[in-house]
């Protein structure tokens, strides 16, 4: 253990979250790694307080002071109002990574008992659909961004590939669904097939997510290192988890350059709270992956030991593993580790770990900067509740005294006018007016005004996209049925 004394932030959280931080804490007390711990609130009870974000700004203070944070899960209101706490936290210390290992837990009955499950998932952590930039475009149709960029991609990958290489692992899976969304899930996929390229002791393969999804179930242990975008991992996440036994066994740490913020896969789980039978794995194992972090690498050892040993030899188990009769508290299960400190699990499979060390991407937003650029035309979208015939036609001739040409009308993505593939197409009340410029020459803002201010005098507008193209590609998608 290092003479040195760490500044942790510790926030109990919510529902089971203060039970399994005040084990976690117990337990690395216990190894004599010297800690000072400072105590800070978020989630439910600072929402009840009225501040909106769930996080108050001594806590924020304590996580800028001390870079360092384990956290108990935070209950998040469902539906409208405040935002989730835990996604604040991510956000506002650019925690752009979530390292969440599934590692087959010893003595733990499973289907996959004895296949050696040991993989991790690093899921990008700030962008995709949970920047929740969310908008009604009409009373009934809601839109979620899925802002995926380029330097997000670059540094979730370079993550993965560092993390690798920190842990000894030798292959590194990208699960994306490029097939269907190639600019935002396909930037992830280029990015990683070009970094790729300067790892060349780690082989490198994409994989579909729902392929990679069916190939966790089916053969898990195929897998090493799966990088993915923020939906994508958690979803994949959760179900990894299952395979080996539970969330209560899936740790994660959520890593950024400059802040790591290390907390359970799971949430409050608010049914046990208070009662004495939740298991505490998953936090004490995000704190052994913070002492590494720390570089307290004998110390997360010892508890590596210390828990194998009371799962696989004591059979000390939570309820979550042999349901109620047979299972111990977790007070119980708590102090069997304790007592368990300083023995060696003579199957414990350890890797030789290397302080992971983050490459820092170029701080300009613009990593990207094409030679040419052109405004090919513009996507308006329209709530209108007449029929697409009407509103086609409509734009057509709106079309005819302007610089553009009227394309297509679609709805959802998919063609409702001219000559829609279905006779009668089942529309919503949300329809996007695709127009060119009938020369091919660039569109002009002014131009794109004219345009608006035409088609908002006979039409609700409600939203607008640029039809771009850089270096001379097209940086848009075609509408389902376009030529
Ligand atoms: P959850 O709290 O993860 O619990 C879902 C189920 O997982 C539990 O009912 C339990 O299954 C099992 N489980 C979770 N933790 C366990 C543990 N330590 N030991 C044993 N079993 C465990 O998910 P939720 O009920 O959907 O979410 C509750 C709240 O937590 C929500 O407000 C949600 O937004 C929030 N949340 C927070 C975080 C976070 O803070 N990072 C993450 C996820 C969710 P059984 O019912 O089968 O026993």
């Amino acid at each position: 253990m290092s003479a040195q004394t760490h500044n942790i932030t510790l926030i109990p959280g919510d529902g089971v979250g203060p039970e399994v931080t005040s084990v976690t804490r117990k337990i690395i007390e216990a190894t004599g790694v010297k800690i000072n711990w400072e105590v800070c609130e978020a989630g439910a009870e600072v929402f009840k307080k009225g501040l909106a974000t769930g996080v108050p700004q001594e806590t924020i203070d304590s996580i800028i002071k001390n870079r360092i944070a384990l956290k108990g899960p935070l209950t998040t209101p469902i539906g409208f109002g405040e935002k989730s706490a835990n996604v604040t936290l991510r956000k506002m210390f650019e925690t752009y990574g979530n390292i969440r290992p599934v590692k087959e837990m010893p003595g733990v009955a499973t289907p996959y008992q004895g296949r050696g499950i040991d993989l991790v998932i690093v899921r990008e952590n700030v962008e995709d659909l949970y920047a929740g930039i969310e908008h009604m475009q009409t009373p009934g149709v809601a839109q979620c961004l899925k802002l995926i960029s380029r330097k997000g991609c670059e540094k979730i990958i370079r993550l993965a590939f560092e993390f690798a290489r920190s842990e000894g692992r030798k292959l590194v899976h990208c699960a994306t669904k490029a097939n269907i969304m190639k600019l935002t899930e396909g930037l992830l996929k280029r990015t990683f097939e070009e970094i790729s390229k300067e790892y060349p002791d780690i082989e490198a393969q994409h994989i579909i997510i729902d392929n990679a999804a069916h190939q966790l179930v089916k053969n898990p242990e195929q897998f090493d290192v799966i990088v993915t975008t923020n939906m994508n991992g958690d979803i994949i996440s959760d179900l990894s988890s299952a395979l080996i036994g539970g969330l209560g066994f899936a740790p994660g740490a959520n890593i950024g350059d400059d802040f790591a913020i290390f907390e359970a896969v799971h949430g409050s789980a608010p049914k046990y709270t208070g009662k004495n039978v939740i298991n505490p794995t998953a936090v004490l194992l995000s704190g052994v992956m913070m002492l590494r972090y720390l570089g307290e690498f004998n110390a997360a050892e010892m508890i590596e030991n210390a828990f194998a040993l009371t799962l696989d030899q004591d059979r000390v188990l939570t309820r979550d593993v042999v349901g109620d009769k047979g299972s111990v508290s977790t007070t119980t299960f708590t102090d069997t580790i304790i007592k368990n400190l300083g023995k060696k699990y003579p199957k414990l499979v350890t890797r030789t770990y290397k302080p992971l060390i983050l490459p820092r991407i170029g701080a300009a937003p613009d990593m990207v900067r094409p030679k040419e650029r052109q405004v090919n035309g513009v996507d308006i979208f329209i709530e209108s509740n007449q029929s697409v015939n009407t509103v086609g036609k409509s734009l057509e001739a709106i079309a005819a005294a302007t610089p553009f040409l009227f394309k297509i009308l679609s709805c959802r993505g998919v063609k409702v006018y001219p000559k829609p593939p279905l006779k009668n197409p089942d529309v919503v009340d949300h329809l996007c007016a695709r127009f060119t410029t009938k020369d091919g020459s660039s569109a002009e803002d002014d131009m794109i005004i004219d345009l608006l201010q035409k088609v908002g005098s006979s039409h609700r507008w409600v939203h607008i996209e640029k039809l771009n193209a850089y270096d001379g590609k097209p940086a848009y998608s075609k509408t389902h049925g376009e030529d």
